[in-house]
Formats: structure tokens, C-alpha cells, sequence
């Protein structure tokens, strides 16, 4: 079992409090040096100045500073056997001392001693020191947990919450597909192992990069391989780890980046989403986030602060550069942008050989063909392909990945999960004749992509499915293909509407609905 602090306080502090009650009980009544004359039968205050009264008593022994009295008495009763009792005096009782002098019997008062006073100040200390003590160690666990309550009460101290990686080990042959991007990023290794090869002919090294694309593409892939190729550490952020509730926070984190990075020169600062921090200031509504824009403006004189030549490099990525505020990007800060887009079939091809090296691939398998079925993925879409594969495969007990389970997680990945099959009904009727209208305009139509495959079984928020082999190219899309597009998307109701009537078509096609009106909007 696994320890747990929080576990050991929670058991031992009620624990060791009702000891402390016990414990103090015990001692309250009883004064430590009377345990060998302890007596144990009492005697009632009066019936103890009866006793003196009628000259019985001959000896008394006075404890607790007179609060308490050991009595020797001659007792009658019992053949004038000489009896030890107790008696409770009352606080208020200066004339028995006269009494007892008047009646001459021997007493001594007993002081308490002095273990009994420290025993005693320990006792009262104990309880509150173990109170303390227990709720600073509940609340320093609490503060270790990210978001735990103990953060509130921490938010004057940045806890920056950045990662550092002292070595990535990630190298430039692990990321594929995206060459232009890795051309110009080899230069900043350069910079970052011999920068005295620029300062001696007194060029200024850049500060910072931004690379900018859709996500997954590899870009936080590509910073690491950068510190890997370098041989420096490399510490990521993501933006909106910057941005907290109270304002000044993030511009604290981001000192403590600066700073902790400057002591680890030369080396990578990662910054992902560097929109969550870097918008446009004064854009939001009622003249922006103040937090957000503090952070920003320390970003900024963090990134002048440090001469240019100190070996720290800050990359940053986004996927929307447009929306960045204009003082992010001028010389001497984010001057340089790298685009690193979504791979073509040579990229993905090569993507798709790095990720292969480490799985078990049968011999029926073509990287090639995987790539030509994938236009428009990323690599991280790649990546995540071949681990569905992988898994599918040992899933099924087999000795290496096959078609069938590349197929199976190419849909996987673009439909989402396989639901349980549809039982015979009409809507099974329906969803069937809805498919083939799709399948029948694809392939009639001349300008539409040519049909893959139909198929009933639900995935995602599908019923039904017709794939379509995408052309390579994604990126513009003419007139007559969209046209093709909206003809394909409308197939499926028309076929409802042939074949069951214009009254029973159904909800079914508004996802189709909606595609051709995002479609006739770019038309
Ligand atoms: P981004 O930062 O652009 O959102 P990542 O760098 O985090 O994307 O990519 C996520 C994962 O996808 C990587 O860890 C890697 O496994 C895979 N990947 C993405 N792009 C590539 C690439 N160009 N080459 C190899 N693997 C890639």
C-alpha cells in the first residue's frame, strides 16, 4: 500500500487528542507526589471537622496548595484502628490552619513538584503543537496537488508551471515530412552550438520562432528535435498556463521562466498557443483582460531584456499568427515565422516510416497505399493511425499489423468509434437506401471523388457511412467540385424522398444539410 502522510495525520491526531484528554484527566486530580500515600476512601468536609472537633484526627497532610488533605484519623468504629481517607477542602478555609493548631495535631503542607508543573505545561503545549502541525501538513499536500485548495492561498507565489527537459531526445530523423520547416530550424541549431561563428562577424542571433500551423503537425515535435540536435535543455509552457484568475500571476510565471532559463543558457524555450497570451491588446470587450495583457507586456520586456547573444531561443506556436498583437512580432522578437503545414503523400509517407520503425508491420502492408488513403491528415493524425493498428492487432491476437487493421483504424480515426450494428427495422431500410443516393450520385457525377465503400455499421455520430477516396489535392477546390460535393450531400435525401415519399423523410439528412450549406456558402 502506498504511504500516505494525509492518511497517517487523519488517524493519529484524533488519536493522540483523546490520549491528551485522557492523559490530562489523570493527572488533574491526582498530584504526582501523593501516589504512595494515596488513600482511597474519602471523607466529607464536615464530617472531617467533626472528627477534629472531637480530637480524633492526628495527622493531616495538605496537597495541591491546600485544595486536597490526607487525613489520619483515629476511627472509633473500627477498634480505634488509625484510618488514612481524603478529603476535598474547600478553597476558602484560612481558619482550619488555626484549628489544627489549636487542637495541636501535627500537619505539613506538600508543595507540587516541579515535574508535575512541567509534565503539566507540556500537556497544555501538546495539543496545540500537534494541531499545527497536522493542518500544515494537510495543507502543504494540499498545496502539492495541482489545483489542490492550498493553491489559493499560493497565488502571490508563481508556482510556474512549466516543464523542463534537460535532454529531449527527440532528433531532427523523427520528424518527417515537413523538410522546408527542418531546413530552416537547422540554422538555429547552428546558433545554438556555435554561436561564436555569427558573433564574429556581428550578427545579431534571433531570439525567438514562431512556428506557425494547424495542430498536430509536429510542432512541438520539431522545438524538441531542435534541443535534441543542440544538445540543450528545453522548457515548454503552454500560453494558457500563463493566464490565472489573479491578475499579475502570469507575469510573475513568466519571470520565473526567464529567469530559470537564463540560468540553464544555452538553451530552448517552448511556448505553445502563444495566442492564449498574445492577442491583439485592447481587442476584448470593455478594453481587454488586464491579466492577460500584464502577461503579455512582461513577455515582451523579457524578450528585450536579454541580450540577443545570451543562447536562449524562444519558439512559440499557433495556429492563428493573424490574431497576435503586432509588438510580438517585430524584429527582435518573433521575426522569423516557419509554416509547418499538414504533410503531402511524400511527407506522410515518410511520417508513417518513423512511426513504423518501432511496430511490427505484416508483409502485405504498403506504407505507400496508407499514405495515398490519408490526404489531409496530420502527423499526429498518423501517428495516432498506426497505434490504433497496432492495438487493433493485438486485440485480435495477430503476429503483425494487416490491411484489415489499417482499414479498420483509418476509419477509426476519421469516424470515430464502430457501434453495435443496426437491428432490422425501417430506419435500417432507410439509412441503407439514404447511403446508396450518396454512393450512386458519387459515382455518376463526374467531378465528385470516386466511392470507397458504403457500409451500415454506425461510427461516431453516424448511422451510416459512404467514403470517398479524397483527391490529393485539399487545398483549392474549384467551382465544379463543389457543385459535385452539393450534389452527393443532397443524394441521400433524394433517395429517402424516391423511395418512401415525400412525407417520410427524415432528420437523417441534417448533417447533410449542413455540409452543402457550408458548402454553396464558398460556392
Ligand atoms: P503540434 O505541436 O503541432 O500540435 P505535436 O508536435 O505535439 O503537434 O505532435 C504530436 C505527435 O504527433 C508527435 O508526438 C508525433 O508523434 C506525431 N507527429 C506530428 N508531426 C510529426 C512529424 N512531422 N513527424 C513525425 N511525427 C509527427
Amino acid at each position: 500500500m502506498k504511504f500516505s502522510w494525509r492518511v497517517l495525520v487523519l488517524w493519529t491526531l484524533p488519536a493522540l487528542v483523546i490520549g491528551f484528554f485522557f492523559w490530562q484527566g489523570a493527572f488533574a486530580n491526582t498530584p504526582a507526589d501523593m501516589g504512595k500515600n494515596a488513600a482511597s476512601t474519602r471523607m466529607t468536609y464536615g464530617r472531617f471537622l467533626e472528627y477534629l472537633d472531637a480530637g480524633r484526627v492526628t495527622m493531616v497532610d495538605l496537597y495541591e496548595g491546600g485544595r486536597t488533605a490526607i487525613v489520619e484519623a483515629v476511627d472509633p468504629d473500627l477498634e480505634n484502628r488509625i484510618q488514612r481517607v481524603r478529603v476535598d477542602l474547600p478553597v476558602n478555609a484560612p481558619e482550619l490552619i488555626s484549628k489544627l493548631k489549636a487542637e495541636n495535631v501535627s500537619f505539613d503542607a506538600h508543595p507540587a513538584r516541579n515535574d508535575g508543573a512541567i509534565w503539566g505545561l507540556l500537556g497544555n503545549l501538546i495539543f496545540p503543537i500537534l494541531l499545527i502541525s497536522g493542518l500544515f501538513l494537510l495543507f502543504r499536500r494540499s498545496s502539492n496537488l495541482p489545483g489542490g485548495p492550498g493553491q489559493a492561498m499560493n497565488f502571490g507565489k508563481s508556482r510556474a508551471r512549466f516543464q523542463m527537459e534537460a535532454k529531449t531526445g527527440v532528433m531532427f530523423d523523427d520528424v518527417a515530412g515537413i523538410e522546408e520547416a527542418k531546413e530552416e530550424l537547422g540554422e538555429v541549431v547552428t546558433f545554438l552550438k556555435q554561436p561564436e561563428k555569427f558573433t564574429a562577424v556581428g550578427a545579431r542571433i534571433p531570439k525567438g520562432v514562431l512556428l506557425v500551423g494547424p495542430p498536430g503537425t509536429g510542432k512541438t515535435l520539431l522545438a524538441k528535435a531542435i534541443a535534441g540536435e543542440a544538445g540543450v535543455p528545453f522548457f515548454s509552457i503552454s500560453g494558457s498556463e500563463f493566464v490565472e484568475m489573479f491578475v499579475g500571476v502570469g507575469a510573475s510565471r513568466v519571470r520565473d521562466l526567464f529567469k530559470k532559463a537564463k540560468d540553464n543558457a544555452p538553451c530552448i524555450i517552448f511556448i505553445d498557443e502563444i495566442d492564449a497570451v498574445g492577442r491583439q491588446r485592447g481587442a476584448g470587450i470593455g478594453g481587454g483582460n488586464d491579466e492577460r495583457e500584464q502577461t503579455l507586456n512582461q513577455l515582451l520586456t523579457e524578450m528585450d531584456g536579454f541580450e540577443g547573444n545570451t543562447g536562449i531561443i524562444i519558439i512559440a506556436a499557433t495556429n492563428r499568427p493573424d490574431v497576435l498583437d503586432a509588438a510580438l512580432l517585430r524584429p527582435g522578437r518573433f521575426d522569423r515565422q516557419v509554416m509547418v503545414d499538414a504533410p503531402d503523400i511524400k511527407g506522410r509517407l515518410e511520417i508513417l516510416q518513423v512511426h513504423a520503425r518501432n511496430k511490427k508491420l505484416d508483409q502485405s502492408v504498403s506504407l505507400e497505399a496508407i499514405a495515398r488513403r490519408t490526404p489531409g491528415f496530420t502527423g499526429a493524425d498518423l501517428a495516432n493511425l498506426l497505434n490504433e493498428a497496432a492495438i487493433l492487432t493485438a486485440r485480435r491476437r495477430k503476429e503483425g499489423i494487416t490491411l484489415t487493421e489499417i482499414d479498420d483504424a483509418v476509419d477509426r480515426v476519421v469516424a470515430g468509434m464502430e457501434g453495435t450494428p443496426l437491428v432490422d427495422s425501417k430506419s435500417k431500410r432507410l439509412i441503407a437506401y439514404h447511403e446508396v443516393g450518396h454512393a450512386l450520385i458519387g459515382t455518376l457525377v463526374k467531378d465528385h471523388d470516386p466511392v470507397q465503400k458504403v457500409t451500415l455499421i454506425p461510427r461516431g455520430q453516424a448511422q451510416g457511412l459512404t467514403w470517398f477516396t479524397p483527391s490529393e489535392d485539399q487545398g483549392l477546390i474549384s467551382r465544379s467540385q463543389l457543385k459535385a460535393r452539393i450534389t452527393g450531400a443532397l443524394g441521400g435525401r433524394s433517395a429517402e424522398e424516391v423511395i418512401f415519399g415525400r412525407d417520410e423523410v427524415t432528420t437523417g439528412a441534417g448533417n447533410d444539410l449542413q455540409q452543402v450549406t457550408g458548402m454553396a456558402r464558398q460556392w
